[in-house]
């Protein structure tokens, strides 16, 4: 076993752990320590080198996937989700691009993911809770004059007496279900500002589960409005 370092062609140098074993294929690992990569007995340096380069793109994301949960600023926070599916984080990307359930994000340095996240989960919100909301404003017959993003600490969503409402872009993290209840809510808030038996009829009517999406929310607030 020994510590080696190949230059990979961006410049960069990626260290990793040369082990030898009687097997007859080359065997490429990522744990706590970084690359392994075991190589046959007869097997050289240069065939272990090319194993690498041939799948950096199988590498690299989960690399840094490891750094990151090693990154202070995102191990306290959940798991990171989108639309309620668990997405799984990648730095060092061209651009930042959900793929297959993985994040990968335009950025290096591992102490800016959380805030490559943040990013990233704003422009998703500002695209898709508008959306969610005209559709529903069509059901439901109910137009607000405005829609609003907000980064509020305590609350999912909030209608103003102008008739202005603002959701929270965290809600990207829940479930599609989820983030309607939300919407569905604030909207009815435009036929009733306040939280009246007429008030859940108007709910119920467009949502009839919406006990349950509530609940889902009550039981992950803590986790998702915490980073
Ligand atoms: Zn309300």
């Amino acid at each position: 076993m020994k510590a080696a370092r190949i230059s990979l062609p961006d410049g960069r140098e990626l260290p990793y752990i040369l082990k030898r074993s009687a097997r007859r294929s080359i065997g490429l690992r990522i744990s706590q320590d970084g690359l392994s990569i075991t190589i046959p007995l007869r097997a050289t340096l240069a065939d272990a080198e090319r194993a690498i380069l041939q799948k950096l793109d199988w590498i690299l994301p989960r690399l840094h996937t490891r750094q990151v949960a090693e990154s202070p600023a995102l191990r306290a926070g959940p798991p990171p989700s989108c639309l309620g599916d668990r997405v799984v984080l990648a730095s060092g990307a061209g651009r930042t691009r959900l793929q297959e359930g993985l994040l990968h994000l335009a950025t290096t340095d591992d102490a800016d993911m959380a805030v490559a996240l943040t990013r990233f989960m704003k422009r998703h919100a500002a695209e898709y809770l508008p959306a969610r909301v005209a559709f529903w404003s069509e059901r439901m017959g109910l137009h607000p004059a405005k829609v609003g993003l907000s980064s509020a600490r305590r609350r999912w969503g909030s209608c103003a007496a102008h008739g202005g409402i603002r959701l929270n872009w965290r809600l990207m993290q829940a479930p599609p279900a989820v983030i309607d209840y939300v919407v569905i809510h604030e909207l009815a808030h435009l036929a009733e500002l306040n939280h009246s038996p007429r008030f859940w009829r108007v709910v119920a009517a467009h949502c009839p589960d919406w006990k349950l999406q509530r609940d889902w929310l009550k039981r992950h607030s803590t986790q998702l409005l915490g980073w």
